[in-house]
């Protein structure tokens, strides 16, 4: 038996014209929602991400444009652009695409983007609403997108054991909290593992959720997935690939051909997490242009 597929791409077109009606909505109100990226370096993967998303939110009517900033950008002359989006009416969300040259403090450059404005949800006071239950606060991308892809593929979460492999600050940590509320969507009975975590297929065999959050290519091979499990692969990983004209292709943490045979339902990687996690940028863009404009 195969498994179903959940088609992030389909989940985030069905987000994508919600957003876009509500962007019809602020502009007959002669409001244009705004978002700009910030782009520190020349990194290959940030440029081919942030065109993404910026073409998917000109797709949508939201006015999105990127900021380019060199290598050796110092922090202050950063931090005096955010303060000038910050200022600027016309922008609602900013974006500081990751990874940060190692010189600039990811902390300080994130704590600067105002909160009304931080659709990313990396702001502390975002982090700070999110574990307080506030809805109020713009929670992170990802994690929201995950939890978008599993209502809308009608995915049971209420009593189900969810087993995030991953603890990062973007998606694991903030993705356990989400899934442990007590909530719709959520009160899951989440277990949390890291690198440090032992016997971890033990752990995975038993989870009616499993989600790969860990960043190594194809880790989770069928051995790790319970016989009808929900499994979200959110890695994004480059495997050597001596056969493609890159020399690499893009693969996620979860080895999706052996996996799919034993799982009830799994993303594919890429179309996936991935796209789910953009719907969720723009929508938050316009969330924040509805918050400030009233
Ligand atoms: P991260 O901050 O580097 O965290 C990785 C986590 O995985 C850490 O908690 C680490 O454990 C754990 N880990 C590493 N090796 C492990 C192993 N062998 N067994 C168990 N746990 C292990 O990464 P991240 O930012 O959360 O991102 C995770 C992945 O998601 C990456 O591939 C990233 O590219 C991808 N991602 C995708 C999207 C998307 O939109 N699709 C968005 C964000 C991130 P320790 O804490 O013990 O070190």
């Amino acid at each position: 038996m195969s498994a179903r597929i959940l088609d992030g791409e389909a989940f985030a077109a069905r987000t994508h014209r919600e957003t876009a009606g509500r962007v019809e909505q602020l502009k007959s109100r002669g409001i244009t929602p705004g978002l700009v990226f910030i782009r520190v370096g020349e990194d290959p993967a940030s440029r081919a991400y942030v065109s993404r998303k910026e073409k998917r939110a000109q797709e949508v009517g939201i006015a999105s444009r990127t900021l380019v900033l060199p290598e050796t950008t110092p922090l202050a002359a950063l931090l005096k652009e955010i303060d000038a989006l910050n200022a600027d009416p016309k922008v609602h969300g900013i974006l500081i695409q990751a990874p940060l040259p190692s010189t600039l403090p990811n902390d300080v450059v994130y704590a600067r983007v105002s909160p009304a404005k931080d659709v990313d949800g990396f702001h502390p006071l975002n982090f700070g609403k999110l574990l307080l239950g506030d809805p109020s606060g713009f929670l992170p991308c990802t994690p929201a997108g995950i939890l978008e892809i599993l209502r809308l593929g009608e995915i049971p979460t209420a009593g189900q054991h969810a087993v995030i492999v991953g603890r990062g600050q973007i998606v694991g940590r903030p993705l356990a909290l989400l899934l442990a509320r007590k909530a719709p969507g959520a009160d899951c009975t989440v277990t949390l593992a890291h690198s440090r975590t032992v016997n971890l297929p033990s752990l995975t065999r038993q989870a009616d959720i499993l989600i790969g959050a860990l960043g190594r290519p194809l880790f989770l091979k069928k051995d790790h997935v319970k016989p009808g499990a929900t499994v979200i692969d959110v890695g994004v990983n480059r495997l050597t690939d001596p056969a493609n004209p890159r020399g690499y292709r893009l693969v996620g943490d979860v080895d999706f051909d052996s996996v799919k045979s034993v799982a009830g339902s799994i993303t594919p990687n890429p179309g996936g997490v991935g796209p789910m996690t953009i719907a969720l940028l723009l929508s938050n863009t316009v969330r924040a242009a509805e918050d400030l404009s009233r």
